[in-house]
């Protein structure tokens, strides 16, 4: 015997003649017919009386999502199984109009990205659960709750949108469709992002206020310019079809992609460093350096990054956490490095009340021109500005501190500057070395 998906003899919790039970069954069945193992299987819902939908499957994985984002949940499932797993898992979303109006953007991207994944839309014109208001798929003259002497917008045609949004399998039903679990049954088994929008009727809502029949549907999908059938299912790769064949061109060991730990670091504690300079004088960049020299000598990094949104005036401001253990927090709170390379980072620092968590033990290298507050602990001054220029001031100060300090062996940057700018790196190490044992 076959497995079974919805719940047998569960009675579905929805109004009288309400078309999401026949859409549930008929996905009930093409599961049946498809014989998905019920553990490869993800019912994902959204908000509306849909929702109630993920409550009547009895396989083993349910999620209910918040309104419209069921798609991006999916999509996030599908995209990680298919490109980090076996690729075996299905995820189907059931989503009501509304939510699909308020998740546009995520059936958008989904359709691009192209996840191995099926979404349902149920469309019954407006929002049920809520008591019947006007979505983007009411069509003309349709009477909501918002719209009592009937809507004067036209309806989205998803179909369109979702076709020109390069959805490779689109499919449009009525819920009184005999043939309705067979086409779900392909878009499920149709590799890649697979949509089957379903009109349906609201029996509390849509058919109380509308001359609205089984019957009629067809004709009111005919009014609003709506193609039924199967529109498109057509072979395109998928995103992890894309992932893997993209993996075959990762770079090699050898090339700035991938970090060889090929040093080794003395660093008991975790270190928290703050480099602050001016935008647009590759602070962030000289900080990406320390970085990724860190990881070769074998660190745990992170890296936080601050500007303000015009990126090129201003203040720019990095903050770097490095590690022998795994970080599980990314935040600084009281630096044990500062480099201060600008006026225009200090002012920064002291608008972020940085300079206040400066400890006796905390050490700092600021330009010999930048003026700081009095502090609590050792300040070394250097004219990184004037002897290295602005755009290599901040590598300047990290190629003293690590002088000073012995953090992470030196050669860790100089490797990662090779490997970042081949053969330009000598000329910028030759800049940078007033900077060693400067202190
Ligand atoms: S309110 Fe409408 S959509 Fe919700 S269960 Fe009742 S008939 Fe169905």
């Amino acid at each position: 015997m076959g497995a079974t998906y919805l719940t047998p003899g569960g009675a579905l919790p929805y109004c009288k003649g309400c078309s999401h039970g026949l859409v549930l069954r008929a996905l009930g069945q093409a599961l049946e017919r498809l014989a998905v193992p019920p553990e490869d299987l993800a019912i994902v819902t959204d908000i509306g009386c849909v929702g109630l939908a993920d409550a009547q499957f009895s396989t083993p994985h349910t999620i209910h999502t918040t309104h419209g984002r069921s798609t991006a949940f999916a999509a996030g499932m599908a995209l990680a199984d298919g490109t980090l797993a076996q690729g075996r898992l299905k995820p189907v979303v059931m989503i009501g109009d509304g939510g699909a109006m308020i998740g546009l953007g995520h059936l958008v991207n989904a359709a691009l990205l192209n996840p191995n994944m099926t979404v349902l839309v149920h469309n019954n014109f407006l929002f049920g659960m809520t008591g019947g208001q006007n979505s983007a798929f009411t069509p003309e003259d349709f009477v909501t709750s918002t719209t009592p002497t009937g809507s004067t917008t036209p309806p989205l045609d998803l179909g369109q949108l979702l076709l020109a949004s390069r959805a490779p399998f689109f499919a449009r039903k009525l819920a009184t469709d005999r043939d309705l679990a067979e086409v779900i049954a392909r878009a499920i088994a149709h590799p890649g992002f697979a949509v089957v929008e379903i009109l349906e009727l609201c029996t509390a809502y849509a058919t109380r206020w509308n001359p609205l029949t089984g019957a009629e549907l067809k004709n009111l999908a005919d009014r609003a310019g709506y193609e039924l059938g199967i529109l498109r299912a057509a072979a395109r790769p998928t995103f992890a079809d894309s992932q893997r064949r993209q993996a075959l061109r990762a770079p090699r060991a050898s090339e700035w992609g991938v970090i060889p730990g090929e040093f080794s670091a003395q660093l008991r504690e975790p270190l928290g460093l703050v480099l602050a300079g001016t935008a647009g004088e590759h602070v962030q960049s000289a900080a990406s350096l320390l970085a990724r020299a860190a990881m070769r000598a074998g660190l745990q990094v992170t890296q936080k990054n601050d500007n303000p949104v015009t990126q090129g005036t201003g203040f720019s401001v990095s903050e770097l956490i490095l590690s022998a253990e795994e970080i599980l927090f990314t935040g600084i709170e009281e630096p044990d490095t500062l480099l201060v390379v600008s006026e225009d980072g200090a002012r920064e620092l002291e608008r972020n009340a940085v300079f206040t968590q400066v400890r006796p033990e905390t050490l700092v290298l600021a330009d010999l021109k930048v003026p700081l507050p009095d502090l609590p602990c050792q300040v070394l001054r250097y004219p990184f500005r004037s002897a290295a220029g602005a755009k290599l001031a901040g590598l300047a100060a990290i190629v003293a501190w690590l002088s000073l300090t012995s953090v992470l062996p030196l050669e860790a940057l100089w490797a990662t500057l090779e490997a970042r700018f081949g053969t330009e790196a000598a000329a910028t190490r030759a800049k940078l070395s007033p900077f060693l044992e400067a202190a």
